[in-house]
């Protein structure tokens, strides 16, 4: 069992100076003697400061000599015995405050922010413990997101030397950290078409577009590139199947998701679209009905099948897709999380919030009834989920990048010994070739 001492130190950092008001969270502590300690919980130390309102700057640190001269003192939690001596290391800290004022110049201190520096270094180090992370698999990138972000990439590589912009209609895939790095290699994102200068070149989305959106490309002689998952491609040819031969199509999916809207616009006076039982119970149809049914590719496998039986009893020829439209990656990472939520104090899915799949891993969890979370990244964290969770399992969407969950495991190892235990459902062996347009990286 980790006890960490809490204990004060001067110290050094970097250039520039720590400014007042400013709270530090120290990347790793280099002491008098002996090796540098990392500090691999700063993030977490880091994001409740952010939330208390702190302004927080991360850093390196060198550990002084008690009584030494310093405009910086730290409090710092520490492993107090053994070979875990140095780690895991939690250190914040201030311009020196009130009781430890330097030698020399005299500093004003700052004692909200000390203030501040000790409470973060207290909360999570009352967390330190040992963990087991039951690590699901498969989780993070799915064949269409890996092929849609490499589809941007590649474009990136091929135009941005040439100074010609590559514009993306929506967010690529559904997760902030993949618009943000694509962003900052060069591509400009989008909400609609009108935004792109005739002529431009466009990429659509792994969500794919309605027939309408690629009419107006046209009109508008845009280069498009299509990174529309061909698993999102097979719904579309499966609507327009059904609508050419006279089935009304209920379409299953949640109202308002950029999947939807696209194979909804393939035959929009043939779709209805429902959510739920009770949107089949207030169909508008003759149980004689030629009824058809499509669903979006990132439903909870076991709601929709209620759905799919609910349209069954109503509908005496229902037809069903040739093949189901949940997709692999969405019922791989489902069965995956099922297998280690039960035996999970907490669990983690790493996602976006409007990542359709990563938020069904959440409900899929509740509904079980286990305690589930959805993070952007390790940074939404809070040390209440941790009071009571010495098992995690922890698990992400199929547009969460992988680095993201070794984020978290680092952090959570930052809190005590972790022991990884990975339980493999399947393997996924699925591959998407690039659109025929670009140029294999
Ligand atoms: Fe394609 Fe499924 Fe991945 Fe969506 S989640 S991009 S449908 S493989």
């Amino acid at each position: 069992m980790i006890g960490p001492e809490i204990r004060t130190c001067p110290a050094v950092l970097p250039a520039p100076a720590l400014a007042p008001g400013e709270v530090l969270v120290a990347t790793e502590v280099t002491p008098q003697a002996g090796p540098r300690a990392p500090c691999p919980a700063a993030p977490l130390a880091a994001a409740e400061l952010e939330r208390a309102g702190a302004r927080v700057r991360t850093a390196p640190v060198t550990l002084l000599p008690e009584g030494a001269t310093s405009t910086v003192r730290l409090v710092m939690a520490e492993a107090a015995t053994g070979a875990a001596a140095r780690g895991p290391v939690l250190a914040c800290g201030a311009l020196v405050p009130a009781g430890h004022r330097a030698e020399g110049t005299p500093i004003a201190p700052d004692r909200r922010a000390w203030g501040l520096a000790w409470n973060a270094v207290e909360t999570w180090a009352r967390l330190a413990r040992p963990r087991t992370v039951l690590l699901a698999a498969p989780r993070s990138f799915c064949a269409g997101v890996e092929r849609a972000i490499e589809t941007v990439e590649s474009l990136l590589d091929q135009y941005a030397p040439a100074g010609v912009p590559v514009f993306v209609r929506k967010q690529i895939v559904h997760n902030t950290h993949v618009v943000r790095d694509l962003e900052r290699r060069g591509a400009v994102f989008v909400e609609e078409l009108d935004e792109v200068p005739d002529g431009g070149l466009v990429v659509f989305s792994a969500h794919g577009v309605s027939p309408a959106v690629r009419t107006e490309a046209e009109r508008r002689g845009l280069g498009v590139v299509d990174a529309t998952c061909p698993l999102v491609t097979k719904v579309h040819a499966e609507a327009r199947r059904f609508a050419e031969r006279g089935s009304a199509i209920v379409l299953i999916g949640h109202a308002g998701h950029e999947e939807v809207e696209g194979t909804f616009g393939e035959a929009p006076q043939a779709t209805i679209l429902v959510q739920d039982t009770d949107d089949v119970a207030a169909l508008d149809l003759p149980a004689d009905a030629d009824v058809a049914y499509l669903t979006q590719t990132t439903l909870a496998v076991d709601e929709t099948a209620e759905v799919i039986d609910a349209l069954g009893e109503r509908f005496e020829n229902l037809r069903a897709p040739l093949s189901q439209d949940i997709c692999y990656a969405t019922t791989n990472r489902q069965l995956a999380l099922r297998a280690v939520a039960a035996e999970s104090d907490l669990v983690l899915v790493i996602g976006s919030p409007n990542s359709s799949n990563s938020v069904r891993l959440v409900e899929l969890c509740r509904r079980e009834g286990t305690m589930a979370q959805l993070i952007e990244d390790v940074s939404a964290i809070r040390p209440g989920w941790l009071e009571a969770a010495a098992r995690i399992g922890l698990t992400a969407g199929a547009s969460a990048p992988p680095a993201l969950v070794d984020d978290v495991i680092a952090a959570l190892r930052g809190l005590g010994p972790v022991t990884v235990d990975e339980r493999t459902t399947t393997v996924e062996t699925v591959r998407f070739a690039p659109p025929s347009s670009v140029r294999p990286r």
